[in-house]
């Protein structure tokens, strides 16, 4: 740290992303991505694009992203907003609803960068447990009067809500903002954009770093009522218009134009998930009913961090959480079958040499 940092970010430590080394070739299954190409579209709508305008300054509006998320939802351009990345939009969510005297709240067990994120920019949190089995109950928000972020399904949990449940939360108080980060909703669950429609305290982030397989090309969106997504522009043309290349608005328009491409990745992904379940349970590994592109799982007979390091001797990563609760688990990414079936027979051998 140098002498020159101002005191709120001394001690900061970001957050832990999932490794990317590049000693070795590994088995990647710590970081959620998609074990797929993006959609061959993307790659001719990027070659397009790279032909034609890179001389110019992009679209800061994102218009064609806006226009393909519009017509999926059937809503009007004005209720959707677009950045580089989700968690860009999550940062400028903290900053602008933040910091009203009343701290955000969130899950104790959940996405980690909303936390890093407001020690970052001094906007005070509290984190609300989870019951017993994970499970998140609304009725525990009740009452807090900040602003709520919870991923649906969470993360690393991989648990739901349904959209009831979603809807009694945004009833409990229509002056306090709710932000549901839907990164994980196309692996077979309802997304609650349509709820935007009747509540304006409902703001929904979602990325194209998972289903979409465009991690490394950084796009989200967000939908919510006009007011609020005009805060968010407000706060964007003030600090970074341009976030988002020509490059990736021009892979991001074209991947959410290929919905049967996504649906097909999604669905070989979820396949491959519901059987990597039974097989783990098999071993005797306790698992929770995960609803993602990953799935969380607490193995028999080894601890979590030991059990990480030896997939790591044998070249495939996973992710594992120092922190209560969930330090017996790990968190596996479901890549293709091959990797899986790899996998699983790494975690046989391991076990057997116990
Ligand atoms: C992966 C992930 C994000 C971040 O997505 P980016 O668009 O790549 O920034 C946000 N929220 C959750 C819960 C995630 O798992």
């Amino acid at each position: 740290m140098s002498r020159f940092l101002i005191d709120r970010f001394q001690g900061m430590e970001g957050y832990q992303l999932g490794e990317q080394p590049k000693n070795r070739e590994y088995i990647k299954l710590n970081a959620n991505e998609s074990p797929f190409p993006p959609s061959p579209l993307v790659l001719a709508s990027v070659t397009g694009e790279l032909q034609r305008a890179q001389r110019l300054y992009p679209d800061p509006a994102c218009t064609e992203i806006r226009r393909e998320v519009a017509r999926l939802y059937g809503l009007p351009m004005e209720k959707i907003f677009c950045d580089a990345g989700s968690d860009v939009i999550l940062g400028y969510a903290i900053q602008a609803f933040g910091g009203r005297g009343c701290p955000v709240c969130f899950p104790d067990v959940t996405y980690n960068f909303y936390k890093v994120c407001c020690r970052t920019f001094g906007v005070p949190f509290h984190e609300v447990p989870l019951r017993e089995d994970f499970q998140l109950a609304v009725e525990d928000y009740r009452g807090r009067r900040g602003c709520v972020f919870i991923p649906n399904p969470n993360a690393p949990t991989g648990l739901t809500l349904t959209l009831e449940q979603i809807e009694r939360l945004l009833a409990q108080d229509r002056d306090r903002l709710v932000l549901i980060d839907e990164a994980y909703v196309d692996y077979g669950n309802e997304s609650c954009i349509p709820l935007t429609v009747q509540y304006d305290n409902l703001l929904v982030v979602h990325t194209l770093s998972k289903a979409y397989s465009l991690a490394g090309a950084r796009v989200g969106f967000a939908v919510g009522s006009e007011a609020v997504i005009k805060d968010l522009n407000a706060l964007k043309d003030s600090f970074n218009p341009d976030s988002i290349s020509t490059l990736s608005h021009a892979a991001g328009a074209a991947a959410l134009r290929d919905q049967a491409y996504m649906r097909r990745c999604v669905g070989a992904v979820m396949e491959t998930r519901d059987w990597l379940k039974e097989e783990l349970r098999a071993l005797g590994f306790t698992l929770t009913d995960s609803h993602t592109s990953f799935l969380l799982a607490s193995p028999k007979g080894i601890s979590a961090p030991e059990y990480a390091k030896k997939l790591r001797e044998r070249g495939i990563l996973i992710r594992y959480y120092p922190q209560p609760r969930i330090d017996g688990y790990v968190r596996i990414s479901i890549g293709s079958r091959e990797q899986m079936e790899h996998f699983l027979q790494a975690t046989k051998e391991i076990l057997a040499a116990l």
